[in-house]
């Protein structure tokens, strides 16, 4: 029976009613955090300051340099206070499941653990699982909370949020991108969100280097398939060759989605001992399907995963999950 109860979703109320019930919260962003885990957490956290509640944020990676003008960033840290009370809630904010959050959180008992999310096939790891898979980021499944919790949208939050609607749309391009998202970012617009700032700050703006690395990802651009299947890499000699770091890969992978004829993308990241994967698809194969043969995950036109072995290897192995789906 307890399994049944924990495994279903749980009501807007039900989530709204724990959050006013503790006092103490940790706001848990994914490793190699984006926009969506970030404004989703930081968004609720300073609603919950708002509500007078202790609030802080855990995030094992640091803040990349072009999510750094939200607020709040400069108090993600990797470590815990140690007079943390005991039944704080540490609320997931954009991960399928909690190992995403990386290997420095400690351990949180199942009690103490919110899963707020938006991903396809999440393992509902929480005590509440609030994950609503038809919305566009997780940032617009925690409005649904402000909503709840009657918190008055301001500035900084309705910026978060929409960071959160923009990233994960990317810049109101992909799929997902649909009327209601549309109407949600003009709610939060009407807040006072920042819109020309995200932009500037996430789309626009690039350093030299990240752009020298796309140029050197694009030379490295393989097609397989009859042209629908189009991949690349990066290496650490490709970094220090153009002075690159792994925070300016963000995003190559949509270039090479976007080849004339392509269905599929893969950009595999070979930095620093592991291979992440991403891949992009155009709606005609599930991507997300072909990551969790590898242990990854996503959504269907957009995943990830972390790759153990050579990159010949992780080539070989992610055409092969691509081609039992599809490609
Ligand atoms: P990325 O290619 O890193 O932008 O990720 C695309 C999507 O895949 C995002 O929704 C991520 O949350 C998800 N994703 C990326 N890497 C992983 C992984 N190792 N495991 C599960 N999901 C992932
Ligand atoms: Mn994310
Ligand atoms: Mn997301």
């Amino acid at each position: 029976m307890i399994i049944e109860s924990s495994s279903r979703i749980a009501s807007t109320a039900d989530v709204v009613g724990e959050l006013r019930a503790r006092s103490s919260f940790v706001m848990v962003s994914h490793v190699k955090p984006d926009g969506d885990t970030l404004g989703a957490g930081l968004a609720l956290g300073l609603a919950l300051k708002k509500l007078g509640k202790r609030v802080h944020y855990f995030g094992q990676d640091p803040v990349p340099r072009n999510l750094r003008f939200l607020p709040e960033t400069e108090f993600v840290a990797r470590d815990l206070p140690p007079d943390l009370p005991s039944d704080a809630l540490f609320v997931f904010c954009d991960m399928s499941d909690f190992s995403r959050a990386g290997e420095f959180l400690p351990a949180v008992d199942r009690e103490n653990m919110l899963d707020i999310d938006h991903h396809l096939g999440n393992s509902l790891f929480g005590k509440l699982n609030y994950v609503l898979e038809t919305e566009c980021s997780t940032g617009a499944v925690v409005m649904h909370l402000l909503r709840g919790l009657e918190v008055p949208i301001d500035r900084d939050i309705a910026t978060c949020i929409l960071t959160t609607v923009m990233t994960d749309t990317g810049g109101f391009m992909h799929s997902n991108a649909s009327a209601e998202a549309l109407e949600l970012a003009a709610e939060l617009m009407r807040s006072g969100a920042n819109k020309e700032e995200i932009t500037e700050e996430i789309f626009l703006r690039k350093r030299v280097a990240a752009t020298r690395l796309l140029g050197r990802i694009i030379e490295e651009m393989r097609f397989d398939h009859s042209g629908h299947y189009c991949y690349s890499f990066v290496d650490d000699a490709m970094l220090a060759q153009t002075g690159a770091d792994g925070e300016d890969t963000e995003d190559t992978v949509n270039t090479l989605r976007g080849q004339d004829g392509v269905d599929v993308a893969a950009l595999f990241k070979a930095i620093e001992g592991e291979i992440r994967v991403s891949l992009r698809s155009n709606g005609r194969v599930n991507v997300q399907a072909a990551a969790k043969h590898l242990g990854g995950g996503g959504h269907f036109r957009a995943a990830g995963l972390t790759f153990r072995g050579t990159l010949e290897e992780a080539f070989g192995a992610v055409d092969a999950a691509l081609v039992a789906e599809g490609l």
